[in-house]
């Protein structure tokens, strides 16, 4: 296993985030809200470093589109989470790639993004993936998991999927 690696993309937070709703507001800081696609109600509150800021905006100044508890990262590039401590389950356990793939050398050079795509520059990956993955069955996700670690394996590459 290997550790998931979060870049502050924003990608998701714009995406599914969008569907994360402020129910009613109970303090400045402390709000219910609802995330719609499984309608789950949870009780967020605005850390300290937050507290006076506002909605992510464009360059345009434009609201940016998405969850509204995305911030711009004070610390450096990207984005960061205002209410990072009491984010909806949705948050916590999303994981925008599954697995790392490396080189017989041991460099990264692909990624399975979401559940069954694959992210590589590398053309003898793209190719294996072509022929010898994507039509394996996807029914069963464990089993469609360690048949790619094997098909990798007999060609070179190690697959290991993040915690
Ligand atoms: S989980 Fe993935 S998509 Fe979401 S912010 Fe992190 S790197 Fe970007
Ligand atoms: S609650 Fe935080 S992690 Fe979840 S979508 Fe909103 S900004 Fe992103």
């Amino acid at each position: 296993m290997v550790a998931f690696d979060c870049t502050r993309c924003g990608k998701c937070c714009a995406s599914f985030g969008a569907f994360i709703k402020i129910e009613r507001q109970l303090t400045s800081r402390d709000y219910y809200c609802r995330y719609g696609i499984k309608n789950e109600l949870f009780l967020v509150h605005i850390e300290g470093e937050y507290a006076d800021s506002q909605p992510s905006s464009s360059n345009e100044g434009e609201p940016v589109k998405g969850c509204p508890f995305m911030r711009k990262n004070p610390a450096g590039t990207g984005f960061a989470c205002a209410i990072y401590a009491t984010r909806p389950r949705i948050c916590r356990e999303f994981r925008c790639y599954r697995m790392v793939i490396h080189s017989r050398e041991g460099h990264e050079c692909g990624r399975i993004m979401g559940r069954h795509d694959l992210k590589t520059t590398d053309e003898m990956l793209a190719q294996i993936w072509k022929e010898k993955i994507t039509p394996l069955p996807h029914n069963d996700d464990a089993r469609w998991e360690k048949s790619v670690i094997a098909a990798l394996a007999a060609h070179g590459y190690s697959g290991e999927p993040v915690e």
